[in-house]
């Protein structure tokens, strides 16, 4: 067999920010899925399975281009003819044939995993909360390497859409069940509002709305030595996805939180406080885990 080194972190596959998840890191990412299905256990979310594209209009409609054209990954497909096939040699060569004909498709790489859920719902009236529990493969091109800030990453969503009072003291009581779970994993964990990297000039405006209407909570935690990164968000979008997508609740426009795991910060932030072998993780870590003891 190849021996793909001894290491049970992620290996690099050439470009920035894209690994390959070995066995053992894999292991810890499905303690965590199964840590926050025990989190979620006195809710009946139902689980859906989401996959690593969306629909372009969908993403336009809910505004994600205005605000980060520049995280957006969007799928292209070759446009050409079965005629212009004899120019597509060498098919690397870029300004030939295969590059010139490149047009923009009608799907996007998903940039988060509660996107999909909102469009699913759209027209619909709500006589209860929704509550849907997700899990994606996001894309976003991320411009640095810092540790933790990959391209190709996966998000665990808890997402809740309903009435405002609903999806504020929902997203209050998630937050604070979430920073003690973290605390229970032995992670130093702060909570702190937070804002998105909105593109363009009116982001600074955009960030401090955000921050003053406390729209975005983070929870940070270290991940390796000297570097600390958001290892979930607790997010209400307000009405902006019920509008956008003409889904009611309490006869008004429903209103949306979510609270989002990043899977791949949090199995680093784990293992750089546990070690890499996560079968010798401490009892009552792996218990927060949802496993035995
Ligand atoms: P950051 O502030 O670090 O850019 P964010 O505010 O854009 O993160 P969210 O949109 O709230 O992140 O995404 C939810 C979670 O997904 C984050 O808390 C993080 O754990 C994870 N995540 C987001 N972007 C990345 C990335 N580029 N690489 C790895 N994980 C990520
Ligand atoms: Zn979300």
């Amino acid at each position: 067999m190849v021996n793909l080194g001894e290491t049970d972190l992620p290996l690099g596959t050439g470009v920035p920010g894209v690994y390959l998840s070995p066995p053992g890191f894999e292991r810890v990412i499905d303690l965590l899925r199964s840590g926050v299905a025990a989190l979620a256990a006195d809710e009946p979310f139902q689980r859906l399975v989401i996959p690593p594209v969306i629909s372009r209009q969908t993403i336009e409609r809910a505004g994600y281009v205005q605000a980060f054209p520049n995280l957006l990954g969007t799928v292209h497909g070759y446009g050409g003819t079965p005629s212009g096939w004899a120019r597509l040699k060498p098919l690397v060569e870029e300004g030939g044939e295969w590059y010139a004909q490149q047009q923009i498709g009608d799907l996007v790489l998903l940039p988060a995993a509660c996107y999909p859920v909102y469009a699913t719902l759209a027209d619909r009236t709500l006589d209860e909360p929704a509550k849907v529990s997700v899990e994606a493969s996001c894309f976003r091109q991320e411009a640095t390497s810092e540790p933790g800030r990959l391209r190709s990453f996966r998000m665990l969503e808890l997402v809740t859409v309903a009435t405002d009072e609903d999806c504020l003291k929902w997203r209050a009581a998630r937050l604070e069940q979430v920073e003690g779970w973290f605390t229970e994993l032995g992670l130093a964990v702060s909570v702190e509002v937070a804002d998105d990297p909105f593109f363009g000039p009116g982001r600074k405006v955009y960030q401090a709305a955000q921050r003053m209407q406390e729209l975005k909570w983070e929870l940070r935690v270290p991940l390796a030595d000297g570097t600390v990164q958001a290892v979930a968000s607790a997010n209400y979008h307000k009405e902006h996805f019920g509008e956008t997508f003409g889904i009611t609740a309490g006869g008004a426009p429903a209103h949306t939180s979510c609270v989002a795991f990043g899977l791949e910060r949090l199995a680093m932030a784990l293992i750089n406080r546990h070690g890499k072998d996560s079968t010798r993780w401490p009892g009552d870590v792996l218990a927060a885990l949802g496993g035995a003891r």
